[in-house]
């Protein structure tokens, strides 16, 4: 449904180049999880701008079907492919209450009234297990793993087809964490939900990827199912990676 080809984007920040994007391509096909994973800086942050269209390739295309996406993206790909960044502290107005932020995209896209749109911002945080109350909060009330939630509310609001999530819960505690990973999980089981999951975390990526892209200095240096790129690398970047992580994660666990 989703497709990156040939991406190049070069950064010029005070007088030098970095080539933050080399001739990167990506598939995601409907309903299923591509990880995409590699060290910090290796581009991942910026491949996902470069899907939602917030900011634009100095080559290649990203493709919605067969159909080549503009920048700024339509009103139609900003309704199927939606964003959760990586700390919901600063992707939430801290001005707006909860209730308002969930509401933002109904009200953009100009589905529903008043009345219809606080109804629906009452399922979507009863959907993320966020007690209905907390609309009439604000960010700051609410902890790192409830932002995230709030966050993953409003990215839902348009019945998207994929969410690209950009290390999603990188900034919160273990535990929580895994409360946000099952909470993705159960989310794309009952939605079909496609994910780019960014992330540097290979454990947490094995348990919910079903195919990997791993990226290094902005190049794709290798690709495949879960248990090809982490059971059986053969780059030695990959390699690197996986035998970074601790022992007890390393042993293959079967997945679903
Ligand atoms: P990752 O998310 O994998 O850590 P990023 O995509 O954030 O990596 O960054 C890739 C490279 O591009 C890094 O070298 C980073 O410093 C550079 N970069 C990212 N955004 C910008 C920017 N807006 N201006 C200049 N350089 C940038
Ligand atoms: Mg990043």
């Amino acid at each position: 449904m989703l497709s990156v080809k040939s991406v190049s984007l070069t950064f010029r920040h005070r007088g030098h180049a970095v080539e933050a994007l080399h001739g990167v391509g990506l598939q995601v096909a409907a309903g299923e999880t591509v990880g995409v994973v590699g060290a910090s800086g290796s581009g991942k942050s910026t491949l996902a701008r470069v899907i939602l269209g917030l900011v634009a390739p100095d080559a290649g295309s990203v493709f919605l079907g067969d159909v080549p996406q503009g920048v700024p993206r339509s009103a139609d790909f900003r309704r199927r492919v939606q964003f959760v960044q990586q700390n919901p502290r600063s992707a939430l107005n801290p001005a707006r209450t909860i209730g308002q932020t969930v509401a933002l995209p109904l009200v953009a896209h100009g589905v529903g009234d008043r009345r219809s749109r606080s109804a629906r911002v009452g399922e979507l945080l009863e959907t993320v297990g966020l007690p209905v109350e907390v609309a009439t909060r604000r960010p700051g009330d609410l902890s790192g793993g409830q932002r995230q939630r709030v966050a993953i509310a409003r990215s839902l609001a348009t019945g998207p087809e994929c969410i690209v999530l950009d290390e999603p819960t990188s900034a919160l505690d273990v535990s929580v964490q895994a409360r946000i990973l099952a909470l993705l999980r159960s989310l794309q089981e009952e939605r079909g939900l496609a994910y780019v999951f960014i992330s540097h975390d290979l454990p947490v990526v094995r348990t919910l990827a079903d195919r990997i892209v791993v990226l290094r200095s902005g190049r794709v240096v290798e690709e495949g199912t879960v248990q090809e790129v982490l059971d059986a690398p053969t780059d030695p970047y990959t390699r690197e990676l996986v035998a970074a992580v601790p022992d007890p994660f390393r042993t293959p666990v079967r997945r679903r």
